[in-house]
């Protein structure tokens, strides 16, 4: 496999009037060529500020990049200008964001929008770039492109516009396509349309997909690996069997047991109690000790190490050394393991 992205220790805060905001503190993960790799973590652990770093979008001067080195192709994004960046967004990397509307034109015709990248980047002339917007529209599952080519983005529904910021950000073939929440705003079915087209275009173009969420429900679908943000840290990863049948954190425990299956309604749901930490004062040890149940004393004093489960899979959980007690996952989790496990052997 062939790595096109790797991030090393990437650490980003905020200068606020409160201080500084530590929004990601040490993230590692690397990104191999075709594959999609889910960042899946609940509000506020520091997703979307690690895609801000990605694209070279953090706003200045508030956010620093502290430490690391996001290396794509082997060279590092932090160490660009905004005008090399500028070529590398939309062309080798590109992204669909939450809300469809921010990343549109509302005074523009959708087809202007898409045509322009494939003109500025592309080098594309007018006929040609009108070509291929149509073929994008078709692509993207927009019925009567040579219509809809000349509409404003307010005559799209919800779902169709992020079908449109969808053909734009694949428009110039990305190698990297970043979707940070791209379903969340839209209901149910919609969000089952667009992850399935974004499987599809995946299948075709063989472009690298990171997508963002905070529901690890949607995640078994469509990623091949998984990581586990919490507090600006990824504290658990593996592939999305890893994930799914042998989660080892605690707090991944937690996303697993609180993901509403379609027998859950007379279940206990295992919660995760809490809420997460104010990261201008990040707890000392683990972040998510006070919220875990399993806490061993050790967790207050020392943050955990990155321990290996196998070659695919680490967690950072001081219940994975040696001498911690042996704990299994609560009940309600271990069911779900086991159910999600049965739903797979069945494919
Ligand atoms: P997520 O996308 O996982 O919901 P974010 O990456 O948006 O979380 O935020 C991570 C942390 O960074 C949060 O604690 C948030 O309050 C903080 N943060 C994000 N943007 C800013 C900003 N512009 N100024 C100060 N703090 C910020
Ligand atoms: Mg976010």
């Amino acid at each position: 496999m062939s790595k096109l992205l790797e991030v090393k220790d990437l650490r980003v805060s905020f200068n606020t009037y409160n201080g500084e905001v530590q929004a990601v503190r040490g993230v590692n993960f690397e990104l191999n060529k075709g594959e999609t790799l889910a960042i899946v973590g609940e509000s506020g652990s520091g997703k979307s500020v690690t895609t801000s770093a990605l694209m070279g979008l953090l706003p200045k001067p508030q956010a620093m990049i502290k430490t690391g080195e996001i290396l794509f192709e082997g060279q590092d994004i932090v160490k660009k200008s905004n005008k090399e960046m500028q070529k590398i967004r939309g062309k080798d990397i590109s992204m669909v964001f939450q809300d469809p509307m921010s990343s549109l034109n509302p005074t523009m015709k959708v087809g202007n929008q898409i045509m322009e990248g494939l003109i500025k980047h592309q080098h594309m002339n007018r006929t040609d770039a009108k070509k291929k917007a149509l073929e994008l529209l078709d692509q993207v599952g927009i019925p009567h492109p040579d219509v809809r080519l000349h509409q404003y983005p307010h005559q799209f529904s919800g779902g169709m516009r992020q079908r449109v910021v969808i053909a734009i950000a694949l428009a110039c073939n990305p190698k990297i396509l970043i979707a940070d929440e791209p379903t969340t705003a839209l209901d149910v079915t919609i969000q089952a349309q667009i992850l399935e087209l974004m499987k599809e275009i995946q299948r075709e173009s063989d472009s690298a997909i990171v997508f963002i969420t905070h529901d690890l429900g949607v995640v078994a679908n469509v990623a091949d690996r998984v990581a586990v943000m919490y507090a600006g840290k990824i504290i658990e990863t593996g592939t999305v069997d890893d994930i799914f049948y042998n989660a080892k954190h605690p707090y991944t425990w937690g996303l697993l047991g609180s993901m509403p299956t379609p027998d859950s309604d007379d279940e206990e749901l295992f919660a995760i109690p809490g809420s997460p930490p104010d990261m201008s004062n990040p707890p000392k040890g683990d972040a998510f000790a006070p919220r875990n149940k399993f806490a061993l004393e050790i967790d207050t004093v020392m943050e955990p190490p990155m321990f290996k489960v196998s070659d695919t899979h680490y967690a950072a959980t001081w219940l994975l050394h040696e001498d911690a007690p042996k704990i299994e996952p609560p009940d309600s989790v271990k069911k779900r393991m086991q159910g999600f496990a049965r739903t797979r052997g069945d494919k």
